[in-house]
């Protein structure tokens, strides 16, 4: 697909053809696990990995990568790799970079669930994570030491009304030959392109804005297929010899592709963290009107803060779209189309009136979840965010007075109503 086409035209066609056996539009659900091969030659190519071909869809399925090439076009990437969550993306994002002892340097400001995993889960591997300000460069660049190897954040942090000054964390990880991860969740490839401001890798919670219907967990990954990782010998699964391919070198081999390719042929082959067609499927279904409903969340999401900014009530809001917040300029600068629809805000009586503004409200959703067409709310504090430490908590904006929103695409005015009766109650 020309990289000519505009945003609004790839999220509907890129990496979708017409199926070349029967000429349907949609693409179709590949509910296999297995493709024939030609002959024993065809089979013997594709297994050395000298022709790219499907063998079984533990590696890779045709629906899958359909959305994998479309995901991969939208974030301007070389190549993508899809996976079974947002969380299975993250580990396998690391996989190829890391080995016991080794660590990453992340951002302080992370979704609560990937602040557990790198703090307790990665160890098991020997692998461990340093959690810094993004905002302190000197801090970042201080806490990389000679066993790190990636930099962590993500571009519109969850849950705190926060957004990262992605050009000036890839500065740093460029100077320590690092590459960046970015986590790309809240902002979609709408509101961020990570790749294009220095990013190294992407991430995502396909599971999101991509599907934007609340109907399947999904990752992604998307390489830009610029970083060098022959270059330090910190990276030795991509620039050395693999015993299990003949000693195939995946960067000298593959160039742009090799961390794609390993991905597959050594990320999904022993991790198996593989994304099934009828997800992907739902995932494709949704991510073609990814722009439209970026651009209502967006507009809701700010009528609903300037709306509760206004309100006694209501101690503070904290979303990088209001002129009030630090991170307003920031957010003008590097996020021109808006900061999100995710935003938290303070409940004047604290813990107790949070939990009775979550438990009064009729159109929102109380859920673990965000990026739905629906608006959705939780008190992280006694959810999500409650096997952190309170200092891990505010320092995550997830205070116990404070509730997250995630901004629906329904009547702006009927998501304003609803958070007015439920303030009279919470607050009476
Ligand atoms: C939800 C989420 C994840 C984890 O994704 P799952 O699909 O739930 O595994 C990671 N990062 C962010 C920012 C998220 O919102």
């Amino acid at each position: 697909m020309a990289k000519t086409y505009g945003f609004d035209t790839l999220q509907v066609h890129a990496g979708a053809r017409p199926d070349p056996a029967t000429g349907a539009r949609q693409t179709p659900i590949y509910q296999t696990t297995a493709y024939v091969f030609r002959d024993a030659d065809h089979a013997a190519a594709l297994f050395n990995l000298q022709e790219v071909g499907y063998i079984y869809s533990r590696l890779t399925n045709p629906t899958v990568a359909a959305l994998a090439e479309r995901i991969a076009t939208l974030e301007g990437g070389q190549g993508a790799v899809c996976c079974s969550s947002g969380h299975a993306a993250q580990i396998m994002a690391l996989f190829p970079l890391m080995g016991p002892g080794r660590n990453i340097v992340v951002s302080t400001r992370l979704y609560g669930g990937t602040v557990t995993q790198f703090s307790q889960t990665i160890k098991r591997f020997g692998w461990s994570a340093k959690f810094v300000d993004t905002d302190d460069l000197a801090a970042l660049e201080a806490a990389i030491d000679d066993d790190t190897r990636a930099i962590f954040c993500e571009s519109i942090a969850n849950p705190g009304g926060y957004v990262t000054d992605i050009p000036a964390v890839a500065k740093v990880a460029d100077k320590a030959g690092l590459p960046l991860i970015v986590d790309n969740t809240s902002a979609t490839p709408w509101l961020c392109r990570p790749l294009e401001q220095g990013a190294t890798l992407v991430v995502h919670s396909t599971t999101k804005y991509l599907t934007g219907n609340g109907t399947v967990t999904g990752g992604a990954i998307v390489d830009s297929g610029k970083f060098d990782w022959s270059a330090s010998g910190k990276f030795p699964s991509l620039s050395e010899p693999e015993p299990a391919y003949h000693g195939l070198k995946f960067h000298e081999t593959f160039g742009p592709l090799a961390y794609t390719f390993h991905s597959i042929a050594i990320g999904l082959r022993d991790l198996g963290m593989t994304m099934n067609p009828q997800g992907a499927h739902y995932t494709l279904m949704g991510i073609e009107t990814l722009s439209l409903r970026m651009e209502r969340h967006v507009a809701n999401a700010m009528k609903v803060a300037e709306w509760l900014e206004k309100d006694p009530r209501v101690d503070y809001v904290t979303y990088a779209g209001l002129p009030s917040s630090p991170y307003h300029d920031r957010a003008k600068r590097l996020y021109p189309k808006g900061a999100g629809a995710l935003f938290t805000f303070a409940v004047k009586g604290g813990y107790e009136a949070c939990v009775k503004l979550v438990d009064s409200l009729e159109l929102f959703s109380h859920v673990a979840n965000l990026g739905d067409t629906r608006s959705l709310i939780i008190h992280s504090a006694s959810t999500t965010h409650r096997q952190l430490t309170e200092a891990q908590q505010k320092a995550a904006g997830a205070a116990p007075n404070v509730v997250r929103v995630s901004i629906g695409i329904e009547d702006a005015d009927d998501i304003i109503a609803d958070l007015d009766q439920a303030l009279a109650k919470a607050t009476a």
